[in-house]
């Protein structure tokens, strides 16, 4: 027998509890320090079945310290974690039902490609004529079939890391936690393993709960992404509501790289808030509850921008940059006029670019303009 103590396996059945249950995951008021330092701090949330959620931050967000409380690796100083319904927060990790892919793929390099995959389930004395049919159907899902008899050092790290995936998901735990799983990998193979990713979880409908730095690839696999930061959860949404409702500065900046135009309020109605920008111009946002003349950040995102004849719109300026991204094109514009000329950011269809030097007004949907007091630094 293999060292078990590798890779740490859950439980040979899956609890009572999660069949059947609409709530496979809550975890409530997580919380932990090393030595003084908080890591994780009253973090909670409720995953529903079949969904994907990202945890997403930067590094030392909390990220990891997060999932490895909820998979039993870390004990939390305080709290609780619940699956399907069973509190879990003092169990051995291999009790939980829970599965698991690292970024370090923890492989058995003296087993082939299949025997790693069929591993968890002779641990759990699956039959041998349904071993074969289980282990069979996952690596073809995951395009292996022709290497089952290779070992890991014969496979690319694309490959392996493919391996590691089909041997969380030859069990069907209810729920799969993966710690920056493509990590290690190249752009266009991470792209293409996401993708493979998304499907696999759509087609078995499984939770997943993954955790990753990087905007776009949160971005592209979830349905939920809870925004980390400084061990705290800035905001828990899915991604269109992350990007057009931002509740923070942070979340502005970290998933829209907004702009953030200082101004202060200089009018609210029921339906807007308007912003008379240092830049001389008046802006229309969402409407925020915030008194008059209070200063605020405006924060739009450089997608949301548009061009429109100079004097129109909230600001007038010079365009100085402009840079083709395939078929998008990034401009920055100077601000003219007001007491504040910093640069604005902006993206458009390659076909609309404007001309270096060319003098620009810029507008935007008021509802995909946000405001925030100034004093919450968030950035
Ligand atoms: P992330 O995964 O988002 O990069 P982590 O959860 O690994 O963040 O770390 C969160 C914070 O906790 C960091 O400041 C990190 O230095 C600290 N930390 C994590 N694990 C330990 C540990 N075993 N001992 C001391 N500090 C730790
Ligand atoms: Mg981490």
């Amino acid at each position: 027998m293999p060292e078990t103590d590798l890779m740490p396996e859950p439980s040979l059945t899956v609890p009572e509890a999660l069949t059947g249950s609409g709530k496979p995951l809550s975890v409530t008021r997580l919380r932990k320090t090393y030595s003084g330092v908080t890591a994780v701090d009253e973090v909670s949330m409720e995953i529903a079945a079949g969904e994907f959620v990202t945890f997403l931050g930067s590094s030392g967000s909390g990220k990891t310290t997060t999932l490895m409380m909820i998979a039993g690796f870390c004990e939390p100083d305080s709290g609780s974690v619940v699956v399907g319904g069973r509190d879990v927060t003092r169990l051995a990790p291999q009790k939980r039902g829970l599965g698991f892919v690292f970024q370090q793929y923890l492989l058995f390099p003296h087993m082939t490609v299949w025997e790693n995959v069929a591993f968890p389930l002779q641990l759990r004395g699956v039959p041998k004529a349904e071993l074969r049919r289980r282990v069979g159907e996952t690596l073809e899902m995951a395009g292996l079939s022709s290497m089952t008899r290779r070992r890991p050092r014969e496979l690319s790290g694309g490959q392996q890391q493919r391996v590691a995936l089909c041997r969380a998901l030859v069990y069907r735990p209810p729920v799969i936690l993966m710690d920056e799983p493509l990590g290690a990998l190249d752009k266009k193979l991470r792209d293409q393993l996401q993708t493979e990713i998304k499907r696999i979880q759509q087609e078995l409908g499984l939770t997943v709960i993954y955790v990753t730095h990087d905007q776009e690839e949160a971005l592209v696999l979830s349905d939920r992404i809870a925004v980390m930061r400084d061990g705290r959860i800035d905001q828990f949404d899915t991604p269109q509501e992350l990007f057009e409702r931002p509740r923070t500065p942070f979340v502005a900046d970290f998933l829209g790289a907004a702009n953030f135009l200082p101004g202060h309020v200089e009018e609210q109605t029921a339906e807007h808030t308007l912003v008379r920008l240092d830049s001389g111009g008046l802006l229309t946002a969402r409407p925020q509850a915030a008194q008059d003349g209070t200063r605020v950040r405006a924060a739009v995102q450089p997608g949301r921008l548009a061009l429109c004849p100079p004097g129109d719109g909230f600001c007038t300026g010079t365009v100085e940059t402009v840079t083709y991204v395939g078929t998008l094109v990034r401009a920055t514009v100077r601000p003219v006029g007001g007491a504040h000329s910093e640069l604005v950011r902006l993206e458009l269809p390659a076909g609309r670019a404007p001309a270096l030097g060319e003098r620009v007004g810029l507008s935007a949907e008021p509802g995909n303009v946000s405001v925030f007091p100034d004093a919450e630094n968030g950035g």
